[in-house]
């Protein structure tokens, strides 16, 4: 069996792309993706650390857009990556409502489980990025490092960073 890999997971909107408050990104044309990550992430895939996304999409559920809307809106956003020498390995999406028990949407660790089990993933020496408590929850949850970018206090994750560009390159350090 190989060794196993850390990995950086991502929330999708928010960290990606822009949150579109109190609706969901429908469809491409809504989607606007957010780069300044890029060179954190081209830092990541240097050490092969896999790129996972991890992102609720209840919108689903709640009948205001397809499985097959959410297929091009990821599509979408894994071109607009591409053409930054960006790829993602793999991308997790939860549908389920948030009145649903569900094992896989946040703050439940489901998704980030699933894709570890997936890809060989040690969840102790990874990170979790993220822009709501349910991202550091999930996270801290699955037994992986948290990220939380945006105003909070620094008890709810092992780093707090007030924007995107402040996430420092020492998370790499093992
Ligand atoms: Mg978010």
């Amino acid at each position: 069996m190989e060794a196993m890999t850390p990995a950086l997971f991502l929330d999708r909107d928010g960290i990606l792309n822009v949150r579109i408050v109190d609706d969901y990104v429908r469809s491409p044309d809504q989607l606007v993706p957010v780069f300044d990550l890029v060179p954190l992430l081209a830092l990541a895939k240097h050490r092969n650390w896999p790129l996972v996304i991890i992102s609720n999409q209840q919108g689903v559920g709640k009948g205001l857009m397809t499985t097959m809307d959410l297929d091009l809106v990821n599509e979408a956003l894994c071109a607009a990556f591409e053409t930054k020498g960006i790829r993602f390995d793999r991308i997790e999406c939860c549908t389920d409502l948030a009145t649903a028990s569900s094992r896989r949407r946040k703050p439940q660790p489901g998704m980030l489980l699933d894709a570890a089990a997936a890809l060989n993933i040690s969840l102790p020496s990874s990170w979790f990025i993220g822009d709501s408590l349910s991202d550091a929850q999930a996270g801290r949850a699955a037994g992986c490092r948290t990220i939380l970018v945006g105003e909070f206090d620094s008890i709810h994750a092992d780093v707090v960073v007030p924007d995107l560009g402040c996430i420092p390159t020492s998370i790499f350090d093992v």
